[in-house]
């Protein structure tokens, strides 16, 4: 189920792990590449011609941005090893991200996953600093001795920031791990690493605050964005599970309409309209071609469509084409419906069973169906259910970039 982001751009595949940047990634990319550049290495070693400071720093950017590709990569590749699988990492805006397929099924592969990501960073910071010594920089080339230097400091950092024990930091599933084993209650132990994620980001946000009074702005407003993006991260991954409680094991099956309507790929676009969303209220419909799914169409694509072209233009040129993203198995559960419609940022799936069109799933069905088992009062604890469920949980490991930026340090 790999939902690719619209805003992400495909890299390089290593190990079997596709590596991507989401756009959000050139800000922090341009940001660490100035303040290197302008301002930590003229202020470390003045006197070297501007461009000098602009190749250092572009190496140094380069090989701090390598390493947490790194990190993440120790993550997928003991997720692989372990039956956890990660097909994809991401670049964001803040740090990186290993996608992972499901949640551990057990309490000690979590904490082994967990575990590298600072582990490669020790020892990735040991090696860089080791490195100017390694070659005997420090008289030669003073400057690159420092390019070392910076990022031996900035992988330590990262290690020892990505061990603070919140969700969903590193130690934070270290901490959910150590509780899920203790307790055997997966739910519990989500719902402690993630109060402790809230409250650390708190901590940062007061730490944030105190640096912008202390008059470094960038620094404590990046700190204060970083904590925001850990709080609502550590808030959704709890309501994800409460959520997996409140839909128990529901699957698509057991709720999915069965032989919607459906519109021709040949139909043109007014008759479209007039025949089918004018009339039924629907606000998508599944596209066929000689009784085959091949895509969906939806009132934003109409929407697109200026109104002079609708009666030449036929569905097949503005649907969108049936990918992976948009067709669910009816063995799939309602979480996992959900989750895949937010990634794809659509309101319906597709049911595919045997490449043939079962049904439609659609979100408003689904958060009906959320009601009322709400009002039935679904929501208690039945642990044994929410850990069947969740075992299906895409979910991210966050590296942020350690909290000082880079120029800070010099001051
Ligand atoms: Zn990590």
């Amino acid at each position: 189920m790999e939902a690719k982001s619209r805003q992400e751009i495909d890299l390089l595949k290593v190990a079997g792990v596709q590596i991507a940047i989401d756009y959000s990634w050139i800000v922090i990319f341009v940001l660490v590449l100035w303040s290197l550049s302008a301002g930590y290495f003229p202020e470390v070693h003045p006197g070297y011609p501007t461009s000098e400071y602009w190749m250092v720093g572009m190496a140094a950017t380069l090989l701090f941005f390598a390493s947490i590709v790194i990190h993440e990569l120790a993550h997928a590749i003991v997720g692989n090893l372990l039956g956890q699988p990660v097909k994809r990492i991401s670049l964001f805006i803040f740090g990186g991200m290993a996608h992972l397929g499901h949640e551990p099924t057990d309490a000690r592969a979590e904490l082994k996953i967990a575990a590298v990501g600072p582990l490669t960073s020790f020892v990735l910071g040991l090696l860089f600093l080791w490195i100017p010594d390694l070659l005997r920089l420090r008289h030669s080339y003073p400057m690159w001795s420092s390019v070392f230097d910076y990022l031996g400091f900035i992988n330590i950092a990262l290690g020892l920031f990505n061990l603070l024990p919140g969700f969903p930091l590193d130690g934070g599933r270290i901490l959910r791990a150590a509780i899920w084993a203790r307790t055997g209650d997966f739910r519990l132990a989500t719902a402690r690493a993630a109060d402790w994620g809230r409250g650390i980001a708190w901590g940062l946000i007061f730490l944030g605050a105190l640096e912008i009074f202390a008059g470094s702005l960038i620094g404590g407003l990046w700190l204060i964005f970083i904590a925001l993006f850990l709080k609502g991260a550590a808030s959704s991954s709890y309501q994800g599970i409460i959520m997996e409680q409140v839909l128990g094991g529901a699957r698509v099956r057991d709720l999915l309409v069965r032989n919607p309507e459906v519109i021709d790929a040949s139909t043109t676009i007014a008759d479209a309209v007039n025949d089918h969303f004018a009339h039924h209220g629907f606000s998508g419909f599944p596209v066929v071609e000689d009784g085959r799914p091949v895509g969906m169409i939806s009132i934003a694509q109409i929407r697109h469509c200026p109104p002079a072209e609708r009666a030449s233009k036929h569905v097949a040129e503005v649907m969108r084409t049936l990918v992976q993203a948009l067709e669910i198995s009816p063995d799939a559960t309602l979480a996992q419906a959900l989750r895949q419609m937010a990634e794809a940022e659509t309101g319906r799936l597709l049911v595919i069973e045997n490449d043939r069109l079962t049904g439609l799933i659609t979100r408003s069905a689904i958060a009906h169906f959320i009601m009322v088992r709400n009002e039935l009062g679904f929501a208690e604890d039945h642990a044994a259910a929410v850990r069947q469920t969740t075992a299906a949980r895409p979910s991210a490991t966050a590296t942020a970039p350690p909290p000082t930026p880079p120029a800070s340090a010099a001051n």
